[in-house]
């Protein structure tokens, strides 16, 4: 077993800083695990104190069901790769592999061996008698990879590990990741900012805010069942829209009115009746772009939806478009196909897909209604 768990771990540096908020939080045995949230929340510290790199003002970490507050990173069964991990430049690949092993008085033979078969692993080994200096950068990440993984341990800290990749071979690294973590059945603790790594590596995600954990579950279930409005704007790509709305009652349906622009959705949808509190008051709309239309014979067909927008900007963006909206001086974003090319400054009616509105409160920003 290699599970990892935090129990009400807070960390809080002498900068009177708080980087970590009582986070309890389980990596189980063999998962790929996404520590995930935008810069300043916590995931490096959190990282660091399962490393044994920092000390928890309070909680425990366990790993493997050991208790470790005690045990130095050595005596910690983890392997950890930093940001920008730097090699040594007069040292060769298998040397730049084989250097912590050497600190550590392993006899020469069994380096080797390490070396070897860790090479062997991730396909690397063309490269062991090469100087960093002659390697491409994901090359280069791979090696930082190695060097960490050299000593087989079963635990595998990430930190932002391919941030200084370009796209397309970050999504390569991620691929080579994914194919190496079910084959060596690690337990992985990947930290970063980018939801679309979050969403493309983790088995489960973690998302932090401030230091405090969010939420955590599968990519679908957070995708689609958000706790609350930080979450929802996180995860997607280009990002939920927000819409600040006052709720009405019109009768057989909820309005939700900004502007000149009023969208409604039947009550019976509220089965819990959530929404009643809300009558008169304003919450959050969130519809994300996807679920924005702008094609005629669509909008015809969510009359509840539809909304009178101005066109700021539409931008190609690989194989779809963004188009930039006003409404009622609300910013929009649509994401929609090349089908009808539009001008700035002209007026068109769009329509929400309200079977795909989120809800959330005005002052908690707790998911209402999803
Ligand atoms: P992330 O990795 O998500 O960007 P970090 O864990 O690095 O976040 O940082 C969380 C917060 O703690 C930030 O506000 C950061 O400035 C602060 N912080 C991180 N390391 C230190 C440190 N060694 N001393 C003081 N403050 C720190
Ligand atoms: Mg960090």
């Amino acid at each position: 077993m290699a599970n990892v768990s935090l129990r009400h771990v807070s960390k809080t540096f002498k900068s009177g800083v708080t980087a970590v908020r009582d986070c309890t939080v389980e990596a189980n045995d063999g998962e790929f695990l996404v520590v995930a949230g935008p810069s300043g929340c916590g995931k490096s510290t959190l990282l660091r104190i399962i490393a044994g790199l920092e000390t928890p003002d309070e909680g425990e970490i366990y790993i493997a069901d050991t208790m470790v507050n005690l045990l130095s990173p050595q005596e910690r069964d983890v392997a950890m790769v930093l940001p920008n991990h730097a090699l040594y430049p007069e040292l060769s690949v298998r040397e730049n592999m084989a250097f912590s092993l050497k600190m550590h008085r392993i006899p020469e033979e069994e380096v080797e061996r390490h070396v070897q078969e860790t090479a062997e692993i991730l396909k690397m080994e063309t490269l062991l008698d090469r100087k960093p200096s002659t390697l491409t950068t994901s090359q280069q990440q791979l090696v930082a990879l190695a060097r960490a993984m050299v000593r087989g341990r079963k635990v595998l800290l990430l930190d932002e590990p391919f941030a200084n990749l370009d796209r397309k071979l970050r999504a390569q690294m991620w691929k080579e990741l994914r194919a190496l973590h079910k084959r060596l059945g690690l337990t992985v603790l990947y930290a970063t900012e980018n939801q679309e790594e979050a969403m493309a590596l983790g088995n489960r995600l973690v998302v932090m805010k401030e230091g405090f954990v969010q939420q955590v579950g599968t990519p679908e279930e957070l995708y689609h069942s958000p706790v609350n409005q930080f979450v929802a704007g996180f995860l997607g790509d280009p990002p939920m829209n927000a819409i600040n709305v006052k709720v009405g009652d019109g009768g057989a349906d909820y309005t939700f009115a900004f502007g000149k622009n009023t969208v409604r959705m039947p009550k019976e949808w509220d089965k819990l009746g959530a929404l009643q509190e809300y009558l008169g008051k304003n919450v959050i709309l969130g519809i994300r772009p996807q679920d924005v239309h702008d094609d005629p014979a669509l909008v015809e067909t969510l009359p509840n939806g539809m909304v009178d927008a101005e066109v700021e900007v539409m931008e190609p963006v690989g194989r779809e478009f963004y188009l930039y909206l006003t409404c009622s001086g609300h910013s929009v974003t649509a994401s929609v196909d090349a089908d009808a090319m539009r001008q700035s400054g002209e007026q068109i009616k769009v329509a929400f897909d309200m079977e795909k509105i989120y809800l959330f409160d005005g002052d908690t920003e707790h998911t209402i209604w999803r």
